[in-house]
């Protein structure tokens, strides 16, 4: 057996200025893949496809692995040199069984607003239209009608903060198998809901997604059904599309079957919108370093959710670090704020320096730096981001007042607590970390003593009824309180998309 692999993984934040490139993907070419070991385990899907497919005996062939960061708006050049060398992986493959790709499914380039249905159709025109193709995606995915029309069926994230991706790739691959083996003809449905929700109030460890995705796992033992999943959108990118979606999978001869389930998903979560509440206590920025402060054992772990780069935002604003020197608070620590000219002073200067640095961004309207005397405490080259980092993220410790702020030479997402041991820093020496992050990695949860949302100004604010769009579909739930979903009208639409396609 024959299977054709890929990846193209990407959030895109449009309220991001800085643009996504090639560069930013650092993508890997056919069989490069396999010279890297990163992707294995739980970094990404394609490790579950990968290892899935080779164990049950098939011959496993990579097209493009590109994976960036979530960031900015990504450049058509990028996403256009990506797209070509997919398709010429296709033409080149040979006679194929089968192709199972990892997918985000909430990446923007500059003119094609949906990259990935985009991709999935052109691959499909390739291919025809009797090859199997199976796809992950990413929890904050938007199911587009192009890319639904593309491709037979999906696995998505069950989990919240993302621990699940290897399984997810794992069912694409074992789903990808039993259609071709079992010779199906499969299709996928979506029903969708005017609602946006954010990462902050639909974890999964806690309500009402807890008690959702225990459903998913009911409704895809059903008999009509081959998997039902939740793709739940991303509110940061202005594009029509994103809202949040139930999507169920089984034989095309099942269509309407299929459609009655994914609207019984869709308007129980509809059902349970006000239950969307943000999963950390939640408060200003002052308030929440009032709390910290009356905290007796520490630390307390405060999310900078406005700059959260692992949702896009670009890391480097300096309100709440400001704000804590405003306030005297001594024994806390920033991290991180992204600044490669700073990191570069802080290097030249070495280890037990003081000088004056011009700091990231005042604010999120404004190149403004923030002037500051620091005190360099040490400098590190070298360092892991992250557990399952491709990239190196070398930064400096400095001082100012009674505050240590991590100064990075690039955005990194503050997920892996490793990083700040390889930093020399101790968790327990703090009473307030200040983190730039929106819900916490189970890591950085474990290290305070107490975790709190500070809902401060960004590219990634979390108070989503107050975000500004052009170009989203609206009415759209919590923009529009009154917003109503029509059941009947989606269960035509669903069915309607299909009129034409059977043969
Ligand atoms: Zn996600």
């Amino acid at each position: 057996m024959r299977i054709l692999t890929g990846t193209l993984m990407h959030e895109t934040n449009t309220f991001n200025e800085r643009p996504t490139t090639l560069e930013d993907f650092h993508p890997l070419i056919g069989q490069e893949l396999f010279e890297h070991a990163f992707w294995r385990g739980n970094a990404e899907s394609t490790g579950g496809i990968v290892e899935t497919l080779q164990v049950e005996g098939a011959e496993v062939i990579p097209s493009v692995h590109a994976v960036a960061m979530v960031s900015g708006t990504v450049v058509d050049e990028a996403y256009e040199e990506i797209k070509r060398g997919v398709l010429a992986a296709v033409r080149a493959a040979g006679p194929l069984d089968g192709i199972c790709f990892c997918l985000h499914g909430s990446m923007c380039a500059k003119s094609v607003l949906d990259p990935e249905g985009d991709l999935m159709s052109a691959i499909r025109e390739e291919v025809g239209p009797r090859l199997p193709i199976v796809c992950t995606l990413d929890m904050h995915a938007k199911a587009t009608d192009l890319l639904l029309a593309s491709v037979n069926a999906f696995t998505v994230f069950r989990t919240a903060p993302h621990t699940d991706r290897y399984d997810c790739g794992e069912r694409a691959a074992e789903l990808l198998l039993r259609i071709i083996r079992r010779k199906l003809e499969v299709v996928t449905v979506a029903a969708r809901l005017p609602l946006l929700l954010c990462g902050e109030n639909s974890m999964t460890t806690v309500q009402p997604m807890r008690d959702l995705i225990a459903e998913v796992y009911e409704t895809g033992r059903e008999k009509h059904v081959l998997n039902a999943e939740y793709a739940l959108g991303f509110p940061w990118a202005d594009t029509p599309h994103h809202s949040v979606s139930a999507l169920v999978c089984g034989e095309a001869a099942e269509l309407e079957a299929l459609t009655d389930t994914a609207l019984r998903m869709a308007g129980r979560l509809w059902e349970k919108r006000e239950q969307f509440r943000f999963s950390e206590e939640t408060y200003s920025l002052d308030e929440a370093i009032d709390v910290a402060l009356r905290e007796a054992e520490g630390p307390v772990v405060v999310s900078d959710t406005g700059d959260n780069p692992t949702a896009g935002a670009s890391s480097d604003l300096t309100g709440m670090l400001e704000r804590l020197l405003q306030r005297g608070v001594d024994r806390a620590l920033v991290a991180v704020i992204a600044d490669p000219a700073s990191f570069a002073a802080c290097r030249e200067a070495g280890s037990g320096a003081t000088l004056e640095l011009a700091l990231g961004r005042r604010r999120p309207d404004s190149v403004e730096p923030f002037a500051a005397r620091v005190e360099v405490r040490s400098v590190h080259s070298g360092l892991d981001a992250s557990g399952h980092s491709k990239e190196r993220c070398d930064a400096a410790v400095v001082r100012i007042g009674g505050v240590d702020v991590i100064v990075a030479e690039r955005r990194i997402a503050v997920y892996d607590p490793a990083y700040l041991a390889q930093l020399g820093l101790r968790p327990g020496d703090y009473r307030l970390i200040a983190v730039k992050s929106g819900y916490l990695s189970p890591g950085y949860r474990a290290m305070g003593t107490r975790s709190l949302f500070a809902l401060t100004p960004g590219q990634t604010a979390i108070e989503l009824d107050k975000l500004r769009y052009e170009r989203l579909t609206s009415p759209i739930y919590p923009q529009q309180l009154d917003t109503v979903w029509n059941r009947d009208e989606e269960r035509e639409r669903m069915l309607g998309m299909f009129k034409g396609r059977r043969k």
